[in-house]
């Protein structure tokens, strides 16, 4: 044992999803050509205002709200002074000491089934800069171009205080702030489209001491596997540094998912180096409390609620819940399914196994899944009723899914209908009786967990068309009437 634990604290820039920019009216879709979201105000051009998109202070004052945050009632925005060429105007619009939001909190589950509780210190709106573009264009060996489209895009800004101890807890105080995003409608919270980045601020401490030590930064971590993969290697490397006698030195590191591997960047840049200033360009965001508290008492059901709810009514495992509630809108559909009268948990069953795996085999998330919720719920109650064995359900999910069809159409497009016939189905019971005489034995000196298999057979040899009910009450009809007649 090394003796040291390790201490992180995350800053994350959510892209807030406004139709426009944060302080022009540029379109802040993503795909668009380079360059053709721009205006004078985006591009920095002299002589240009910016005006604040309103729409930006009630996203992160509902964020506020969900973090059970304090909600400023006055906030300004500060110039941060950097050159960068993708940063036209030399400084970037942000908030620096009076943040719109401070002290929320947000709770996490932890592997060993408890809780804890994160804190946040504040979330700041801000500009976002452009893109340098190093690849996949002419000449790109000696050229890089710049794309301004997302210059002026909002961002909030969320910065915990350094309360995480492990990659574990990052990744998922992480799912849960994308999920509370989402469920706000404020963040699509797509990383790989850049509308959720993440810096990890990592230190090591001798276990037990209460001052903080050294930290790092990580940059570009654009998925939660690489932050959980970035901030190990980093608490690793820290470790081994301070084990050799040597000194964790404060600076900016860049995560290279390819290799695996983190570089330094450059030397940590202080507050100071910022030159922060008031924008004299802005007037100080001065709250409407009426519109606040309004905004506070029409906050959607947020995740962790939706999560106790579903435990609590519907009697799902805590796991089931957390899968289905993390994403809002497979919570949704686990909800309009159940409009069918059928087993929440079966419908869970069949959405965490079978439609997760084959909506992630076309790479779709639930918004596009082939199969309406209320037809999944109908196919459910249809195996629950006993309609359709659990085999031709099975067959029925497949058909379903890959024609987007209700399931009693398939039913019948297919030809298949269930053998209720019992005429019919004595036949067989009495063919596989005869065929399996040796479990009829068994059967019959006491050991009437047989009865499992020779419905099987009976399943199979129907192609799984029998009604599982009349077939399992007509073969204890055909067994209890074989043991009186032996007796
Ligand atoms: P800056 O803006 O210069 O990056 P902040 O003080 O705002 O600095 O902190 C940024 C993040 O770093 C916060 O999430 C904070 O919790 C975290 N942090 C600060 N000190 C440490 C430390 N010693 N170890 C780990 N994380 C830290
Ligand atoms: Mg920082
Ligand atoms: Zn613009």
């Amino acid at each position: 044992m090394h003796g040291y634990e390790a201490v992180i604290g995350l800053e994350v820039h959510a892209q807030l999803a406004t139709a426009t920019k944060i302080f022009c009216s540029c379109a802040t879709e993503f795909g668009a050509e380079p360059n053709d979201q721009t205006c004078p105000v985006c591009l920095g051009l002299p002589g240009s205002l910016p005006v604040l998109n309103r729409e930006v202070i009630t996203f992160a004052a509902k964020f506020g709200h969900a973090v059970g945050a304090q909600i400023n009632d006055h906030s300004v925005f500060a110039r941060k002074n950097y050159f960068y060429p993708d940063l036209p105007k030399g400084y970037q619009i942000s908030q620096y000491d009076q943040p719109i939001v401070s002290n929320g909190h947000l709770e996490i589950s932890l592997q060993n089934g408890g809780k804890k509780n994160v804190r946040i210190a504040r979330a700041h709106l801000e500009e976002d800069a452009g893109q340098s573009v190093h690849d996949g264009m002419p000449q790109s060996q000696n050229k890089t171009y710049i794309n301004l489209n997302r210059a002026g895009i909002p961002l909030l800004e969320i910065v915990t205080e350094p309360d995480l101890s492990s990659p574990d807890e990052v990744y998922e105080y992480l799912t849960e702030l994308k999920s509370i995003l989402q469920y706000l409608e404020i963040c699509d919270g797509n990383m790989e489209e850049g509308s959720l980045r993440c810096d990890a601020n990592v230190s090591i401490r001798p276990i037990g001491q209460k001052k903080l030590g050294t930290r790092t930064e990580m940059k570009n971590l654009n998925s939660f596997n690489h932050v959980r993969r970035a901030v190990q290697h980093e608490i690793d490397r820290q470790i081994a540094v301070v084990l050799q006698g040597g000194v964790v030195d404060q600076v900016t590191l860049l995560w290279d998912a390819e290799s695996q591997r983190s570089r330094v960047m450059r030397g940590k840049e202080e507050s100071h180096d910022y030159r922060y200033f008031p924008d004299p360009d802005l007037l100080p965001i001065v709250l409407d409390q009426a519109a606040n508290s309004e905004l506070a008492n029409r906050l959607p059901e947020l995740p962790q609620v939706k999560r106790k709810r579903f435990i609590e009514d519907f009697e799902l495992p805590q796991i089931d819940a957390h899968i289905l509630t993390n994403d809002k809108h497979l919570a949704a559909y686990f909800e309009a399914a159940l409009r069918h009268n059928c087993s929440p948990k079966l419908v869970a069953n069949w959405m965490l196994t079978e439609l997760l795996r084959e909506l992630k085999g076309l790479d779709h998330g639930i918004d596009r899944c082939p199969i309406a919720a209320t037809d999944l719920g109908r196919m459910v109650a249809l195996i629950e009723g006993g309609e359709i064995s659990g085999k031709m359900g099975k067959q029925l999910f497949r058909l379903m899914f890959d024609t987007g069809k209700a399931p009693d159409k398939l039913l019948v497009e297919h030809g298949m209908v269930q053998i209720k016939d019992e005429t019919i189905l004595i036949g067989i019971v009495e063919k596989t009786l005869g065929q399996y005489e040796d479990q009829v034995e068994q059967y019959r000196s006491g050991k009437t967990k047989v009865l499992g298999f020779l419905v099987g057979q009976i399943m199979r040899e129907t192609k799984g068309k029998a009604n599982p009910n009349l077939v399992n009450q007509l073969l204890i009809e055909r067994l209890n009437a074989e043991m009186s007649s032996h007796a």
